[in-house]
């Protein structure tokens, strides 16, 4: 259920719903919007509707959420969008988010060039991975702690916040020293016990959608974070498995307005996995931004075709600013501004 408060409703008036709703076993989420409050209340509806919320002071009305999922669902945020501020930057409504950089941190050069690239090419956030996860065992790893104090320095050259993926709870607080946003990577999006511990964190993340993965699986998946208090989430398509070979994934970018109808969550996507081709990059982007997306996250390197891990489909960094753009314009059309750092 969410319960729409009044304009006018004062903070004793929704506390006293809060401790309603908690009274009858049930959790409260209050969201507090420009214009309105509303509580979430997760619990049995049985025992919500008995409290007879309705006509309780400062109370506007009850909606049932019909989803699976409820504070991911549009409906819970009634309408209005989620503007995450990662160190700063916004994310979500009207900002448009260019989260580029390496697809692995493999040395303090790589790192450092490319940070500095993303930042004088207006990007927003400076992704890299640490800890990667590889098809195969034999492939190379990460640089694990070693790639985090890369990422630190990277931070602290350029201000760029960063992005990178956690895999494996028992790197969680290494990876918060560092992390100005958690990936959850496409193959740990139902990794339940993660997303939970990512929730716990506060720590804002960035989920991807399973290679094989529905809407409402991605949302349930949000949701798992969402429930530990966590407000902070991005959902990202990263391109899906279909009986299509030419390509490394298919992009769905039905995804994107869908999503959007569905949640109030930031929706980012991710051309680079999807593509698995340079060539295909910046056309994939340009769709991704008129189409509305929030924001693009985006590899790149210095030298490509030495790149360890996702070279062919990472973007030649001198040609960042000129893609930047390219993109900015995009997200222009589906009226969107960059913000960059
Ligand atoms: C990545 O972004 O580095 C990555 C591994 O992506 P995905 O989880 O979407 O495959
Ligand atoms: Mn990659």
């Amino acid at each position: 259920m969410m319960i729409v408060m009044k304009s006018t409703a004062t903070e004793q008036e929704v506390q006293a719903v809060v401790d309603r709703v908690q009274s009858a076993g049930a959790r409260a989420h209050p969201s507090r919007g420009e214009e309105l409050t509303v509580i979430g209340a997760i619990g049995d509806r049985e025992h919500i509707a008995r409290l007879e919320l309705e006509g309780a002071p400062g109370v506007d009305r009850v909606v049932p959420i019909m989803k699976p999922y409820k504070l991911a669902s549009a409906q819970f945020k009634h309408g209005e969008r989620t503007v995450l501020d990662i160190a700063g930057r916004k994310v979500g409504g009207h900002n448009f988010a260019m989260i580029a950089g390496v697809c692995t941190v493999e040395s303090r050069e790589q790192t450092l060039e490319t940070a500095r690239i993303v930042r004088d090419g207006g990007g927003t956030l400076f992704r890299g991975g640490a800890y990667k996860p590889r098809t195969s065992p034999y492939a190379f790893q990460g640089l694990g702690q070693e790639g985090l104090r890369l990422l630190q320095e990277a931070k602290l050259e350029t201000g760029l916040p960063i992005v990178t993926e956690l895999m494996d709870q028992r790197d969680l607080d290494n990876v918060l020293e560092v992390a100005d946003v958690i990936q959850i990577g496409a193959r740990n999006m139902q990794n339940y016990t993660l997303l939970a511990e990512v929730g716990r964190s506060g720590r804002p993340a960035l989920l991807k959608r399973g290679l094989s993965s529905t809407l409402e699986e991605l949302l349930m998946a949000a949701e798992y974070i969402l429930k530990e208090g966590n407000e902070a989430v991005m959902l990202c398509e990263r391109g899906i498995r279909t009986f299509e070979t030419a390509y490394r994934f298919t992009l769905d970018l039905t995804a994107v307005p869908v999503l959007k109808e569905l949640s109030h969550l930031p929706v980012i996507v991710d051309p680079s996995h999807a593509a698995g081709r340079r060539d295909i990059v910046t056309p994939l982007s340009l769709a991704a931004a008129a189409a509305g997306a929030d924001g693009i996250l985006v590899e790149v390197h210095p030298r490509p075709d030495d790149a360890i891990c996702d070279g062919a489909q990472s973007l030649v960094a001198d040609e960042f600013p000129e893609y930047v753009e390219r993109v900015q314009a995009a997200a222009a059309v589906a009226g969107k501004v960059l913000a960059a750092a």
